[in-house]
């Protein structure tokens, strides 16, 4: 019989999860929804310069020109150490820059918008809060070309070995030999012990017509199969079983995926299935372990090891960290740290406040930011819109809500834009548009606009009402 023995998979991939079975986190932010109608930084091809109108940008140019050129020195690898400060007043589309940097840095590089407050938790250490969003906000493209066996499985044999720490009840499978019966001969894969549970999962038995990607050790079965498409996340038009017998170069495979992401799933218990021992401690420990700085740097080795072989390669996206002030000094030594690491996101933080005083420093500082961490930051400065703009930027996000307003509401939101605030009329798109539902329309008018108004404050006006109660409290 004419054998073959294949080792899969590659040293690298076996210390980390499959990258297949690794869930992105990285689309799931509600937060960018308010900015969904932003496509990037609106930037003439040629000379670089924000154009007026462009992208779902209105105005903000000097802002957006600013932002242009950091994404040429993030472009230059120039910003390592550094940060950026996107500094005004609320609503002046600081979060929107951020978001759009991260945009024309190309397709699928994460932005991870966070808000300083959420570091404090009760659980969990903020220095901890921000690691895992920083590894968050570092994407990571690996491709891979697979080649592909297939074939009907003639012998399945897990092989055991003693575990020597055991009192003997526990037994670990070294590896798998799996020999599948091809139009050209015997196939005889010495299999990678993780991939036990994919044919476990399968209940792949001899007999069946399986296929395996050879690096990954992904093991799909196609005859006597009830195996559909969407059980591995494929299109149904990629489920297309090889010709019988055939070893073929599979198409190349791209996926994004985020450090974090990888920290978290090879944050399992250890062991393997088919361990005896370790089914009962898998049983008794909670599902998944925590995500240590051992496994993390494991993890940055392995991600080096994939980079130097071309495997992957690293897309630093934004860290957006809105309410700056709120951060204390700890936090600040730490990032101030994490920025030289070769490893970092580009960080933007934002602020509307001036001077503050540092939270566990006593000292007062512009926007609440040690002195130190001042010195590495680009400051680029958003500025209130004109009633034009905020007209133009309503229109948009009601497009992008697919809302419409008659010209009458549009002047009138407009009002209200500019006399308490643009968010706050960007807040009340949504219940104008239920007002004039429940009046049988599908154009907002004055009306509809006016009842929002009658019925929501905004933040100056909440404020005052809050004053005047706590006085009327402390008179009482
Ligand atoms: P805050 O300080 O309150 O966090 P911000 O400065 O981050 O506010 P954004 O959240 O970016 O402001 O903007 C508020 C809304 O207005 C968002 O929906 C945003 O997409 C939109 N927006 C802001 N500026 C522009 C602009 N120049 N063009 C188009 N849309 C804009």
């Amino acid at each position: 019989m004419d054998m073959e023995i294949d080792e899969t998979p590659s040293s690298a991939a076996s210390r980390l999860a499959p990258i297949e079975e690794v869930k992105s986190t990285t689309k799931q932010s509600k937060r960018i929804a308010a900015h969904s109608h932003v496509k990037g930084l609106g930037l003439n091809q040629e000379t670089k310069e924000a154009l007026d109108k462009a992208a779902g940008f209105i105005g903000q140019t000097a802002a957006r020109n600013s932002a242009s050129v950091i994404v040429d020195l993030i472009r230059m690898k120039s910003m390592a150490g550094r940060a950026v400060l996107l500094a005004g007043p609320p609503g002046t589309g600081k979060t929107a820059i951020a978001l759009a940097m991260s945009q024309e840095l190309g397709d699928g590089v994460p932005f991870v918008p966070l808000v300083a407050s959420e570091v404090f938790s009760s659980e969990v250490k903020k220095t901890e809060i921000l690691m895992r969003n920083f590894r968050r906000a570092i994407g990571l493209r690996v491709k891979e070309t697979k080649d592909v066996y297939e074939g009907e499985v003639t012998e399945l044999n897990p092989i055991e070995t003693a575990n020597s720490q055991s009192s003997g009840i526990g037994k670990t499978i070294s590896h798998l030999v799996l020999s599948l019966k091809t139009a050209k001969g015997s196939k005889q894969l010495k299999l990678d012990p993780s991939i036990y549970d994919s044919i476990l999962k399968q209940r792949i038995e001899i007999g069946d017509v399986i296929y395996i990607e050879a690096n990954s050790g992904i093991v799909k079965r196609v005859g006597r199969c009830d195996v559909y498409a969407s059980e591995f996340d494929l299109e149904a038009d990629e489920f297309v079983p090889l010709p019988k017998g055939d070893v073929r170069k599979s198409k190349d495979i791209v996926q994004d995926v985020t450090l974090h992401d990888l920290d978290l799933a090879n944050a399992r218990p250890q062991g393997r299935q088919g361990d005896v021992s370790s089914i009962v401690s898998q049983l008794m420990a909670p599902k998944k372990t925590e995500v240590t700085d051992r496994l993390r740097s494991e993890i940055n080795k392995v991600v080096n090891e994939y980079i130097e072989s071309g495997v992957a390669e690293l897309m630093p996206g934004v860290l957006f960290i809105d309410e700056v002030h709120m951060l204390d000094a700890e936090c600040f030594t730490y990032l101030h740290r994490s920025l030289e690491s070769s490893i970092s996101p580009i960080v933007v933080f934002a602020t509307n406040r001036g001077n503050s005083t540092v939270r566990g420093l006593d000292i007062k500082s512009a926007h609440g930011i040690p002195p130190e961490m001042l010195d590495r930051l680009m400051i680029i400065p958003t500025l209130k819109y004109t009633p034009d703009e905020m007209r133009e930027i309503l229109a948009l996000r009601s497009e992008a809500e697919n809302v419409k307003f008659d010209k009458d509401a549009l002047n009138f939101m407009t009002q209200v834009a500019t006399e308490r605030s643009l968010r706050y009329a960007l807040q009340i798109i949504a219940p104008a548009r239920l007002s004039a539902q429940c009046s049988g329309r599908d154009v907002i008018n004055t009306s509809d606009v006016q009842r929002c108004v009658d019925l929501f404050m905004d933040r100056s006006e909440s404020l005052k009402k809050a004053r005047l109660t706590q006085q009327q409290f402390s008179k009482a």
